[in-house]
């Protein structure tokens, strides 16, 4: 069917997740992740959001644009079943999706007009920084909440890993305390939800890995015991 109604962007949403690598499969899981929403010509007026600052969560609707070039597909194979099973696109949260838009039930920390820019700050996102925002809505707990839903594979939150930290990484943890005072609950709650491809999980992995939070690159790897995190250095995105 021909659909003539044009969609850009309202915001765009600024965030610690610098790469796609490490941002939570949801929303609600890393409560320590805070950034905002900053409203664009011509909706970047006070009004638009008035009375916004009376909920405490917000939908946003957004454009998974890092991933449009690549379309999509039919079947995916989530994550939860370890990536051996495939469903279908409309059965998952598939980031690969026919018209590319992702939703997301997030924080609403308050709402401030900063140098004639109207910014929602909010926390426990799961969108990369600079995702467009294509819809701002309320949360209205009394209908969107329904605690007597099934979740399908998704009905518990994942599996979480306990995360230790070395002596280095808690020095330089201490060094950037300044400019990101809650770096280290942000990426242990980032790290435990495993962030490696499901096939990974199973077996043995000596593998160093990356994830690019704000402006530092974390450093870690996995052991029988869970994740350590190495080292945190200068980033590079
Ligand atoms: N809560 C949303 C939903 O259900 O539509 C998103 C779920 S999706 C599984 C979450 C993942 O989307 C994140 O882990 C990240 O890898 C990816 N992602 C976030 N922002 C993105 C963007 N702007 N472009 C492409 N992928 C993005």
């Amino acid at each position: 069917m021909a659909f003539t109604n044009q969609v850009q962007a309202v915001a765009i949403c600024r965030t610690p997740y610098k790469q796609k690598f490490g941002i939570p499969r949801q929303p609600g899981l890393v409560k320590s992740a805070h950034g905002y929403v900053e409203l664009q010509a011509p909706f970047n007026h006070i009004d638009s959001v008035r009375g916004l600052e009376q909920y405490s969560h917000i939908w946003l609707l957004f454009s998974f644009h890092e991933n449009l070039a690549q379309g999509w597909k039919t079947t995916v194979r989530p994550p939860r079943l370890g990536g051996n099973e495939k469903l279908g696109v409309f059965a998952t949260r598939s980031t690969f999706r026919p018209n590319g838009i992702g939703q997301s039930v997030v924080e609403l920390i308050g709402v401030e007009q900063l140098n004639g820019k109207v910014r929602l700050n909010i926390a426990a996102m799961d969108l990369l920084d600079g995702t467009p925002i294509l819809d701002i809505k309320p949360y209205i707990p009394f209908s969107d909440a329904i605690t007597s839903a099934q979740g399908g594979i998704a009905h518990e939150a994942p599996h979480t890993l306990p995360v230790n930290f070395s002596e280095q990484a808690i020095a330089d943890i201490h060094s950037a305390k300044q400019s990101h005072p809650n770096l280290q609950a942000l990426i242990t709650e980032v790290l435990c939800q495993d962030p490696r491809p499901a096939y990974k999980r199973a077996k043995q992995d000596l593998k160093q890995y990356q994830v690019a939070l704000y402006d530092k690159d974390v450093l870690w790897h996995v052991t029988d015991d869970g994740i350590v995190v190495d080292a945190i250095r200068p980033g590079v995105v």
